[in-house]
C-alpha cells in the first residue's frame, strides 16, 4: 500500500475511534509528552553516564538531582499549565479552521505551512524573548529558564508559567492564524520540541542539524546564551540565526567562535 493510503487508512481509523475532544485534546498531550520525554531523556543519560564527553559543549555537568527537580516541575507544569491551556484555547483554534476530517492536505500545504509556522515562531520569539532580557521580567520570569547554565534537552521546556504562556504565544501564532489540519498541528508540533530539545541537549555531534541546515542555530548557538550573563548573553533566536545577525546580538558569540577557529588553526 501507498504511504498516502496507509496514513488515510490510519488517519480513519482514528477518527471513528476516537472522539474529537480525545484525539484534539489528549492526542495532542500525549504526542507532546511522548516526543518531548523520549527526546529529551538521552542527553541526561548521556551526561550521567559520562557518554559522548568529546562531543559535549561544556566541561561541566548537572547532578542527578538538578535533573530530578527538573523532570518534576516539567511534569507539574506539563499537567497544570499546558493541558489546561490546550483545553482553553481550543475553541479558538476552531474558529479559525482547524479541522480533522479527511481528506488529508497534501503534502506541498503541509510543508509550506509548517516552514512558515517556524519563520514566525522564531520572529516573535526573538523580539519575545529580548522582551524577557530587561531587568525586571529576567528578575521575576526569565531567570527560571536559566537557573540552567549548562542546559540538557529537558530544560527547554523548564520555564515561570508566565513564560510559558508569554513564550508558548510564538508556538501556536503560525496554526491560530492558518487553521491547518490536526495532522499538520501535530507534525508541527513534533518538529518544535525535537528543535527545541536538540538546541539544549548541550551536545553538538558531528551529526547534528547544524552542520547541514542553512540558518539553523542549534545547541551550540543557544548554550552560549545559557552560559553568558544575561545581559551580555545575545543569540536570542530560537531556530535561526539570521534574526540575531540582522540586529547585532550576536556579536559576543560570532567573536569567541572566531577566536575558537584561530586556536584551532594554531594547534
Ligand atoms: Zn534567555
Ligand atoms: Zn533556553
Amino acid at each position: 500500500m501507498a504511504m498516502a493510503s496507509l496514513l488515510e487508512s490510519g488517519w480513519t481509523y482514528l477518527i471513528t475511534h476516537f472522539s474529537e475532544f480525545q484525539l484534539s485534546i489528549l492526542g495532542t498531550f500525549i504526542i507532546h509528552e511522548s516526543v518531548f520525554f523520549l527526546s529529551g531523556l538521552p542527553s541526561v543519560c548521556f551526561e550521567r553516564a559520562g557518554l559522548f564527553s568529546k562531543y559535549k559543549i561544556q566541561r561541566k555537568s548537572n547532578t542527578p538531582d538538578v535533573h530530578g527537580k527538573c523532570i518534576m516541575r516539567l511534569i507539574f507544569y506539563h499537567v497544570f499549565v499546558n493541558l489546561p491551556v490546550m483545553i482553553v484555547s481550543y475553541p479558538a483554534f476552531r474558529y479559525m479552521g482547524l479541522r480533522r476530517s479527511l481528506p488529508l492536505p497534501p503534502w506541498s500545504v503541509v510543508l509550506s505551512q509548517i516552514l512558515f509556522y517556524f519563520f514566525l515562531e522564531d520572529f516573535v520569539f526573538y523580539w519575545g524573548h529580548r522582551v524577557l532580557h530587561t531587568k525586571w521580567l529576567y528578575k521575576h520570569v526569565h531567570s527560571v529558564h536559566h537557573e540552567h547554565a549548562t542546559p540538557f534537552g529537558l530544560t527547554s521546556e523548564y520555564a515561570h508559567p508566565a513564560e510559558i504562556l508569554f513564550l508558548g504565544f510564538a508556538t501556536i501564532i503560525g496554526p491560530a492564524l492558518t487553521g491547518p489540519h490536526l495532522l499538520t498541528l501535530w507534525l508541527w508540533m513534533i518538529l518544535r520540541v525535537l528543535e527545541t530539545v536538540e538546541v539544549h541537549s548541550g551536545y553538538h555531534f558531528p551529526w547534528s542539524p547544524a552542520n547541514f541546515l542553512p540558518l539553523y542555530g542549534g545547541a551550540e548557538f543557544h548554550d552560549y546564551h545559557h552560559r553568558v550573563l544575561y545581559t551580555k548573553s545575545g543569540n536570542y533566536s530560537s531556530t535561526f540565526i539570521y534574526m540575531d545577525w540582522l540586529f547585532g546580538t550576536d556579536k559576543g558569540y560570532r567573536k569567541l567562535k572566531a577566536l575558537e577557529e584561530q586556536e584551532g588553526k594554531q594547534c
